[in-house]
């Protein structure tokens, strides 16, 4: 006999982080619980309330969970197993994603074995870099330097269109040799070629999703005109997308965040295409607390991962976490949690705070 809860939760964030589809003050997110076998399981579902960086948010996610996947994970099917018998349910992978992941950690904790360990070879340890986000531009300089300051192995900033280049050169002329590289978050289309050649003379590491959240082809065509490599984010929402964006030749390096893509399973499989096809391949977040963040470490933590993440440290983000034992990193790495799963210990108090609603899947 198990139980599945899901907690609507809020979270206060420590300072607004604004990209170019909208400003976050607030995390909320759905935090899922499996129990059964003596075991408790947990997940994060990385939808937010609002659906302008997906079709996926709060409602569509609880609605798939609650009346579709739910009674699944309930049967505690592997994590292979589960996303063959939702397959039935097309798209909605951040709600697939969060079920999926509760099922990683239910059958690592029951083996137990740390989730890193189960993910196949794991370097022991994820390199980590910082996503700033849009900033005036002297703020920006100033927080590359804190950022280097506390070991950031790579050096993110969030850019806008008609700003990229200010924001870009700024940086550039403080820190000339440092590995830096630009996220536009899908706000350029194929007209502004002229824009994103300018970034060139920059020495990016990468650009990231510079145009259309969903487009291919018109970054392949863009991979031809510009000398920086592209790195596609939101555009790889699933294995078969990874699969078409090789094939058409629009990626040099690819951003898996496991909440979006259907979870850990698709996750592996994104890395050794990625990795197939000689691309680079590094772990994102979405704003996690310490839950959703611990999956994105145990998997950054792979040996065929090649490029650092944006798998800061939670204190970056929240006041407090939902998480006894949140990441703390040392000279640019975090180490995965050795307890068996995810190894997070839950604040079970301050869940229960933080949850605005509650319901049984
Ligand atoms: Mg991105």
């Amino acid at each position: 006999m198990s139980t599945l809860t899901i907690n609507l939760v809020r979270l206060p964030l420590l300072s607004r982080f604004k990209t170019s589809f909208g400003t976050e003050t607030q995390r909320c997110g759905l935090i899922l619980r499996l129990r059964g076998d003596g075991i408790a399981a947990y997940s994060e579902c990385v939808a937010s309330s609002n659906p302008y960086y997906s079709y996926e948010d709060n409602d569509t996610a609880l609605h798939i969970i609650r009346d579709h996947l739910g009674k699944v994970a309930r049967g505690l099917p592997s994590p292979g197993e589960f996303l063959e018998r939702a397959s039935t349910v097309k798209g909605h992978n951040m709600a697939k994603a969060a079920v999926e992941m509760l099922l990683w950690d239910f059958h690592s904790k029951r083996k137990m074995k740390p989730l890193h360990r189960m993910l196949g070879e794991s370097k022991g340890h994820a390199d980590v870099g910082i996503s700033l986000g849009i900033d005036r531009t002297g703020l920006m300089v100033k927080r590359v330097g804190e950022a280097l300051k506390r070991g950031y192995k790579r050096i993110k900033v969030k850019i806008e269109k008609g700003k990229e280049y200010d924001i870009v050169r700024a940086v550039r002329a403080s820190f000339p040799e440092i590995p830096l590289s630009a996220d536009a978050n899908a706000c350029y289309s194929v007209r502004d070629v002229h824009l994103l050649r300018r970034l060139d003379r920059f020495n990016l590491l990468y650009l990231e999703q510079p145009l259309d959240h969903d487009d291919l082809i018109y970054h392949a065509r863009l991979r031809k005109e510009i000398s920086t490599p592209i790195c596609l984010d939101e555009s790889i929402s699933s294995v078969d997308k990874a699969l078409k964006a090789f094939e058409v030749g629009a990626a040099d390096v690819v951003n898996i965040k496991p909440g979006r893509i259907g979870g850990l399973t698709n996750s592996l499989e994104v890395i050794r295409i990625v990795r197939k096809n000689k691309g680079h391949v590094w772990i994102g977040g979405m704003l996690e607390t310490g839950i959703g963040r611990s999956f994105n470490i145990a998997l950054a933590s792979h040996r065929l991962v090649d490029y650092a993440g944006d798998t800061s440290p939670n204190e970056k983000y929240f006041e407090r976490d939902i998480v006894k034992n949140p990441f703390v990193m040392d000279s640019g790495i975090i180490r995965p949690n050795t307890g068996p799963g995810i190894g997070s210990e839950i604040d079970e108090r301050f869940l229960e705070k933080m949850t605005i609603r509650s319901w049984a899947a």
